[in-house]
């Protein structure tokens, strides 16, 4: 297991800014927003208190209920688009530290060792390592821009075999801020229901943070059968911008995997912390915000995509979260002073060090010609960003040999 990518290029950051130099900070994905101030107050008064205490291991019924309403709401918003509407109770919640963990905590659940998960790549860098936390083997299906990102069925079904036991979807997708469509849901729903004994797992976790016209599909509104066939993980920290808070709430409604689950959970974290569960139920009332959010996000995709045109480095234009994948093959071959620019790595690294512009290079994601921008600055710091990127890259120069190396 490695550590993660997105973590060791904030520890660079955290490093570089400890000794004093300014670094535009578009690695880590992490909003620039503090925590909706309903949250903030109900913090305090909570902690003014003094009070804390363990709570049920899948969470306090407050947050379970806050949970399931906010998943409901947003599964209703689809209903128009579906032919199913599922909803969830509050005993079909499980809170934890962040969906990283519930994500964990189901794969634990249902993989014995040597089960296969599949991963449709670029992948969320923690994937491939959660799958071998738990014995299980990540089957990788790429899918390249061309494909807007998202492998034909066909592909998929091509990977299934009698080990798979999960496939993980990742809609709107970390790296790649692209979408499943409705079809392409269906394809994967059909997959599903075709083979007994095999899940989904669902990270919905950028769900509420979708841009223009694009629509977020959820493959639990596919059929009752889907739902009880699919583990949908989300949280606070994203379109709630409270990463910090570590609040992660999965909807799982088949009762094996959930109590699985909860089992992992007892004998792991316990419970999140009394006080912030008891805080974060304030912060799902707080739409205002969130539509405020959607807004400034679209308005730094644009900006974002539009300066990597002029900059030559094509990128598909985002349609949700809040990353920029783009494509940096083009650098590959020309030099830095001594260096040859051969991998993503090579022009995350060199960009950091000679530009103090942070990305995550898209080796992590499986992925061997992007690297991945998190626009979670303001337009302004997006723009200056975007202008050292212009004059790295005028500093990169074409290497005599015409050889780029794809690595
Ligand atoms: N999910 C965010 C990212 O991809 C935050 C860090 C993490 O847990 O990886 O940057």
């Amino acid at each position: 297991m490695g550590t993660s990518a997105t973590f060791e290029v904030s520890r660079a950051v955290a490093r570089l800014k400890g000794a004093g130099e300014h670094v535009f900070d578009l690695g880590l994905g992490e909003a620039d927003y503090p925590a909706p101030r309903a949250a903030l107050d109900a913090l305090a008064a909570v902690a003014a208190t003094g009070r804390s205490c363990y709570t049920s291991v899948n969470g306090t019924l407050e947050l379970r209920r806050a949970a399931a309403r906010s998943i409901n709401g947003m599964l209703y918003r689809q209903s128009s688009v579906s032919s199913y509407y599922p909803s969830y109770s509050p005993d079909d919640i499980v809170i934890s530290a962040g969906s990283k963990h519930l994500q964990y905590s189901a794969v634990l659940s249902l993989c014995d060792p040597g089960d296969e998960v599949i991963l449709f790549s670029p992948y969320w860098v923690s994937y491939p390592d959660v799958v071998r936390m738990a014995g299980a083997v990540p089957v990788v299906v790429p899918s390249a821009s061309e494909d807007g990102f998202v492998p034909p069925v066909e592909r998929i079904a091509a990977a299934i075999t009698d080990r798979t036991r999960l496939i993980i979807l990742n809609s709107p997708s970390n790296p790649t801020g692209q979408l499943w469509s409705a079809q392409l849901v269906d394809g994967l729903c059909d997959l599903v229901l075709a083979h007994d004994g095999i899940y989904l797992l669902s990270d919905e976790i950028y769900a509420q943070l979708v841009y223009g016209d694009a629509v977020h599909h959820s493959p639990v509104a596919y059929s009752r059968e889907m739902r009880d066939r699919t583990i949908v993980t989300t949280g606070l920290s994203k379109a709630f911008s409270m990463a910090g808070w570590r609040v992660g709430y999965a909807a799982v409604s088949d009762c094996d995997v959930r109590s699985a689950m909860l089992r992992v959970g007892s004998n792991t974290i316990s419970c999140v912390s009394s006080v912030i569960q008891a805080a974060a139920v304030a912060a799902f009332d707080d739409r205002a915000r969130l539509d405020e959010m959607r807004i400034d996000f679209e308005d730094r995709a644009r900006l974002m995509q539009r300066r990597l045109r002029e900059i030559g480095i094509p990128a598909m234009p985002p349609q949700g979260a809040f990353y920029i994948f783009a494509d940096v093959s083009g650098l590959f071959g020309r030099t830095l002073g001594s260096r040859t620019l051969r991998t993503t790595r090579d022009v995350s690294m060199a960009l950091l060090e000679r530009a103090r512009v942070a990305s995550v290079a898209g080796e992590a994601f499986g992925d061997n010609r992007h690297i991945r921008f998190s626009f979670v600055r303001p337009l302004d710091e997006l723009e200056a960003a975007c202008e050292a990127i212009e004059s790295f890259v005028g500093d990169c120069t074409r290497s005599k040999s015409p050889d780029p190396v794809h690595s």
